[in-house]
């Protein structure tokens, strides 16, 4: 009996939902939730009930031991994150280690997740590649950005739009004019776009075009 079960939830378009997603969703005790309201309207328009729970930064270190009290004693779990998979960017990872350290039964469910798409859409060679989730805002980001000079691989970055041209100019410094990337913006949604080219046209481009939305970086590797 799995005790945890990680959901994904869609990344915008609703469908994406897996079938077994809302089964789960429907059979556990209750739903842990970063927003409960978002969580909530997800709910609402799949038509389940269950209790919802907030879990989110402030609060995971406090709340992890409590819940894992509760699903000794025999609760179902689901934990659910705003948009995409629990624990990818966002919380969950100390759940799940404290739920296994306690030998309880962790089940993540595969679904949507932003990174996925956005490499196999960005066309760069995807055999092999690096997950860098969101860089540091100030203290230590160029570091972290120097230290992926070298990298061979392809990289996959998430940034907010306001930090958009900032990070594609630091890249550009670090990384050179050849490099091929690809912004891959409000993925699944209506508006969904996927920009190719070297640093220095992207940054051409986002200098002329100011954007909204989610967005998802990806940076060629080294040759
Ligand atoms: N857990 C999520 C996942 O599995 O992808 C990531 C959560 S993280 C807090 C949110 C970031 O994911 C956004 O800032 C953006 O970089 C990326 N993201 C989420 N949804 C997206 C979408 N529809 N299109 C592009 N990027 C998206």
């Amino acid at each position: 009996k799995t005790d945890l079960y990680i959901v994904p939830t869609p990344i915008g378009n609703l469908k994406d939902i897996t079938l077994r997603a809302i089964e789960v969703l429907k059979s556990v005790d209750f739903i842990l939730a970063e927003d409960t309201r978002t969580t909530g309207r997800l709910l609402k328009h799949l038509e389940i009930q269950r209790p919802l729970q907030s879990y989110h930064i402030f609060n995971e270190h406090k709340t992890v031991e409590r819940l894992v009290d509760r699903m000794k004693a025999g609760e179902q779990i689901a934990l659910v994150s705003d948009a995409g998979t629990p624990a990818i960017s966002d919380p969950g990872f100390l759940l799940v280690r404290a739920a296994r350290e306690a030998d309880l039964l962790v089940n993540c469910l595969p679904g949507p997740t932003a990174f996925v798409p956005a490499l196999v859409n960005s066309a760069l060679p995807n055999d092999r590649f690096v997950f860098e989730g969101f860089l540091p805002h100030k203290k230590g980001r160029k570091t972290r950005i120097e230290n992926l000079m070298e990298e061979t691989r392809t990289m996959i970055f998430y940034e907010s739009p306001h930090r958009l041209l900032k990070t594609l100019t630091q890249f550009q410094e670090a990384f050179g004019e050849d490099r091929l990337a690809c912004v891959s913006r409000e993925l699944t949604k209506i508006y969904e776009e996927n920009i190719r080219g070297t640093l220095p046209e992207l940054v051409a481009y986002y200098t002329e075009n100011t954007i909204k939305g989610e967005i998802v970086i990806t940076v060629a590797g080294k040759n």
